[in-house]
């Protein structure tokens, strides 16, 4: 089980099983909505359970996609395409070991100038 929450806690959630590794996006949407480029682990919807849901707001960042954040503090939490089984969660919400690692940087042509990703793992462009 891992345990998360925004930064003033009134959105709380719980994660049943593994993390999977996560990925971090660099394209300009995740950059603008996190601050910075943007990491998250997808994980089976079935295995979430969030507290305070009422605290979030869905912004629409394009047709198919919403991001959800704290409506109190402004914490970005999820990145979510509803078609799917799974749903994004910001790995920087988590508290406690998450123990799991990114595995991959995508957008990495979106990137900003004022960053290396010199960590060796794969990047790819889109
Ligand atoms: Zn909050």
């Amino acid at each position: 089980m891992h345990r998360g929450s925004c930064l003033c806690g009134a959105v709380r959630f719980e994660v049943n099983g593994t993390l999977p590794a996560p990925d971090a996006c660099h394209c300009s949407q995740c950059r603008k909505q996190s601050g910075h480029f943007f990491v998250s682990t997808d994980v089976p919807r079935s295995a979430v359970t969030i507290h305070g849901a009422d605290h979030i707001t869905w912004f629409h960042s394009s047709e198919k996609v919403r991001r959800g954040f704290c409506n109190k503090c402004g914490s970005s939490l999820l990145w979510d395409k509803p078609e799917k089984d799974w749903i994004g969660i910001a790995m920087g919400a988590f508290d406690g070991p998450t123990n799991t690692k990114i595995h991959i940087h995508v957008h990495v042509a979106n990137k900003g100038d004022y960053y290396d990703i010199d960590d060796g793992l794969p990047q790819r462009l889109h």
